[in-house]
């Protein structure tokens, strides 16, 4: 077994990557069994800020390393609020007044102008001066209703229309919206190449 430490303290993220990557012989542990502190998310691109989170774990704990950063863009909104999307109401960080403040920035956009789609950005260290990390990114489209409707998910999920769904992330099923989502296909990606032999030390 290789011992993988996630760069996130998130429950949810560490049972399903866990699971996912069980067959491969990997056991993944989360950030917090090394002592490792939140970075700060200084990058421009979800992939530096991917890389940032997993090269500090990496580095702390001594082993290799996992970290995904994701958002929101808003076409109507030229990519925002993107990076910035746990923030994007500034802090502290609450869902609903993001949620808030998204239906306010698209108030006079009709509906045919309101798509959008997550991002996610996968990235693995297998040491923390890895010059070569795989690199996974996926995207899920959607569109952004006028008002919320479901109570899964989180984030900006009630807002987030799937046109061919009929419905919103946060109407989806957890297994539905793993098997569907943005980070859900990274990770799949990710471990099609794992699976396809990339080296994982
Ligand atoms: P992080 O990748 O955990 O830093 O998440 C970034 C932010 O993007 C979250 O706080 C949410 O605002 C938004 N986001 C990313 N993925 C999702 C999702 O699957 N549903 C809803 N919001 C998401």
């Amino acid at each position: 077994m290789t011992t993988v430490v996630l760069a996130s303290g998130n429950a949810g993220k560490l049972r399903e990557f866990g699971q996912l990557l069980e067959p491969l012989g990997m056991d993944v542990r989360p950030q917090a069994d090394f002592d490792v502190s939140e970075v700060e998310e200084t990058g421009l691109t979800f992939v530096e800020n991917a890389l940032l989170k997993a090269r500090e774990a990496s580095r702390v704990s001594g082993l290799p390393a996992m970290a995904d950063d994701s958002g929101l863009a808003v076409d109507a909104l030229h990519g925002r609020p993107g990076i910035y999307s746990a923030r994007f109401a500034g802090e502290p960080k609450k869902d609903s007044r993001n949620n808030a403040l998204l239906l306010e920035s698209l108030s006079e956009v009709p509906a045919e102008r309101r798509t959008a789609r997550y991002w996610c950005v996968l990235v693995l260290l297998r040491h923390a001066e890895d010059p070569v990390p795989l690199i996974v990114q996926q995207s899920w489209d959607g569109e952004i209703l006028t008002e919320p409707r479901g109570e899964g998910g989180f984030g900006y999920d009630p807002l987030f229309w799937l046109p061919g769904q009929r419905r919103t992330a946060a109407e989806l099923s957890a297994d539905e919206k793993n098997r569907l989502s943005h980070r859900g296909r990274a990770l799949q990606a990710l471990v099609a190449q794992l699976a396809d032999g990339a080296p994982t030390s």
